[in-house]
């Protein structure tokens, strides 16, 4: 993290401590591969012989489900569109030259099944033909999480208390208990702002997990810091909370309510939709007091849960005119 020039002092009330027990939790150690015919359950979709079908359509080399276009060998050894592109045109199993022989038999029957969403293991209780499946899963609501590590090309994937320890563990992210937040950022060389200078904490309240975002950036010439909350599961739940932010000194302070996003939302897609509190330099500097050489700003916050309100909350900002 970009941040050795800040430092943070937090303080919270501690509401419950429960983060431990959640840690303990891995689903995602592993991956899943091999869900899906043991996964099948739902309505009674799946035939008995469904299990051997699935086998079929397990891509021998990568053990994937292969969707058409299924391609073959001379001797009728199948393998998926991926690894077809990436074995150099020799069949993976019998060596021999791979050509461009399409399995049609084999994609006939992949388009007729009904197949459990491949999220499935991780509580998806989705069934669907083929092809609407790959649409469901993009949007799947159990589809794991990308990890909400500002800035990084951090390619973890999983779900909420995996992503927690992640967070804590591999990028050093401070951890709070609490729904009261008081944070310091302090820097002694504001006008760095170009280095994109950011820092993320975690908060755990009413049991779940917040992304606190601090960030400095050029906001077309202007120089600004930035801060806004996201909420470690999914928007639907995002809308059950509200927080606030409020930064201010010499008698003058700015208040930010909103409802946070979701860390389905990517830091840079919330940063640029101007969804947070925003401090233009010269306020933030004015709010450090002194001799407007040093930042020192004071964020305090708090999270809430908002009564709910099916009307509300369903227009993101710059996602909807
Ligand atoms: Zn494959
Ligand atoms: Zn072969
Ligand atoms: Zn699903
Ligand atoms: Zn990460």
């Amino acid at each position: 993290m970009d941040v050795d020039s800040i430092e943070c002092v937090s303080s919270s009330d501690g509401i419950d401590d429960e983060v431990s027990a959640h840690l303990l939790h891995h689903p995602f150690s592993k991956p899943h591969h091999h869900a899906l015919a043991s996964c099948g359950g739902g309505g009674g979709a799946a035939p008995a012989s469904a299990t051997s079908v699935h086998e079929l359509l397990e891509c021998p080399v990568c053990t994937n489900s292969m969707y058409p276009p299924i391609h073959q060998c001379h001797n009728g050894h199948t393998l998926c569109s991926t690894c077809k592109s990436r074995v150099h045109n020799r069949c993976p199993t019998c060596r021999q030259e791979l050509g461009d022989i399409r399995c049609l038999a084999l994609e006939k029957v992949a388009e007729s099944l009904e197949l459990p969403c491949k999220y499935c293991p991780l509580g998806c209780p989705e069934i669907f033909p083929y092809y609407s499946k790959l649409k469901h899963e993009a949007q799947c609501n159990f589809r794991p999480y990308n990890c909400p590590y500002a800035g990084s090309e951090c390619s973890f994937v999983g779900d909420i208390p995996y992503l927690v320890t992640h967070l804590r563990d591999d990028h050093k992210v401070d951890m709070h208990s609490g729904c009261t937040f008081n944070h310091r950022y302090v820097k002694s060389n504001p006008r760095e702002v170009e280095n994109a200078t950011w820092m993320l904490t975690v908060f755990n309240c009413f049991g779940q997990y917040f992304c606190l975002h601090f960030e400095a950036f050029q906001l077309g010439m202007a120089p600004v810091y930035m801060a806004f909350l996201r909420f470690m599961g999914d928007e639907n739940d995002a809308r059950n909370y509200t927080y606030s932010l409020e930064v201010g000194g010499s008698g003058r302070k700015l208040i930010w309510e909103g409802t946070p996003r979701s860390i389905r939302d990517s830091h840079r897609k919330v940063r640029d939709s101007h969804d947070g509190l925003i401090i233009q330099r010269n306020m933030a500097l004015f709010f450090s007091g002194g001799e407007r050489k040093e930042l020192k700003l004071r964020v305090t916050g708090r999270i809430w849960k908002e009564q709910q309100n099916p009307e509300s909350g369903v227009c993101i900002p710059n996602l909807c005119s």
